[in-house]
């Protein structure tokens, strides 16, 4: 079997005299045009020689590697005293029994949940007309289609998320992601078999939905969104706020200060990434928020009557 990964180009790894690993990537350095990091994509999945194998190993490993890899350091920075000044909920530091149980659990949903359908994402991906050749799609392109789907997957989860804390959805579903209200970065996916697929629908359906409007998207561009989207969802369970958190910079931004909230109180921000939803839906978490919606209806609650 051989790669498509060439396009339409007269390049295949067939022509090449070394077909290992390192011999592909070091023979398209005379390929004009292509990066590093698009060499290092087209040896991949020229070595590998089966474009649904290597699609399927890529999105299981990135998946394993950017979650696993990004909930580290906070897993770290829980075991230093000095970093307590900064945590949200200061006196409910996760112990490593509780880290280790809930890391545990986590990749073995990952296997059973994520060993069926990833085999079928190559062949749903390329039938809906994604590319996956080399040469890659500008970073403009890349960074602009990212800012999309962020903001379509902030929908889906403020939606979602919203009627997961309703009576018997909450009681059979949710209620497993809510047993840490002092949550912590393993904790993010620790849920439900059938919310992991039903979030995740967001995750993986707005590129796809995006792809079956503009017929435009790279698989390389998905690569990066679901490493973003990891990243952003163990920081928002990391339970920690700092000076330099980024909604300081980005006033939109949740962030783990919007989250965390969302677990302490178990109702309001059921938003992912953005803090827009809440603010205009008035499902705003925390004390702050709740004492302004009390002085509202109040207000609301005395027109009524001088009307009367
Ligand atoms: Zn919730
Ligand atoms: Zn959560």
């Amino acid at each position: 079997m051989s790669s498509n990964v060439f396009g339409n180009t007269t390049l295949s790894i067939d022509n090449f005299v070394d077909t290992s690993f390192t011999g592909t990537f070091a023979n398209l350095k005379d390929v004009a045009g292509l990066n590093p990091l698009e060499r290092l994509w087209a040896a991949y999945y020229g070595y590998i020689g089966n474009d649904l194998f290597a699609t399927g190993l890529l999105f299981f490993s990135i998946h394993e590697i950017m979650y696993f890899g990004r909930c580290l350091p906070w897993f770290i920075i829980d075991r230093i005293p000095y970093f307590n000044r900064w945590k949200i909920q200061d006196t409910k530091i996760p112990s490593n029994k509780e880290q280790w149980e809930c890391a545990k659990s986590v990749l073995i949903s990952h296997f059973l949940v994520e060993a069926f359908p990833i085999w079928l994402f190559h062949p749903l991906c390329t039938r809906m007309g994604i590319s996956y050749s080399v040469p890659f799609p500008s970073w403009s392109n890349v960074a602009m289609q990212i800012a999309v789907f962020f903001v379509m997957e902030d929908a889906w989860h403020y939606w979602f998320h919203r009627g997961l804390h309703h009576g018997v959805f909450y009681k059979y579903i949710h209620k497993q992601h809510h047993r840490y209200a002092a949550p912590f970065g393993f904790a993010a996916e620790y849920a439900h078999p059938i919310e992991v697929a039903l979030l995740g629908i967001g995750t993986v359906g707005s590129p796809l939905l995006w792809l079956h409007f503009t017929g435009d998207l790279h698989l390389f561009t998905i690569c990066l969104w679901i490493s973003l989207r990891l990243f952003q969802a163990v920081d928002a369970h990391s339970g920690y706020e700092f000076p330099w958190s980024l909604h300081h910079v980005l006033p939109i931004w949740a962030g783990a200060d919007h989250h965390d909230e969302h677990h302490h109180h178990f109702i309001g921000n059921y938003a992912s990434s953005f803090r827009w939803w809440d603010y205009v839906l008035d499902t705003e978490a925390g004390v702050t928020a709740k004492s302004t919606r009390e002085s509202k209806m109040k207000k609301a609650a005395g027109n009524i009557k001088k009307n009367n």
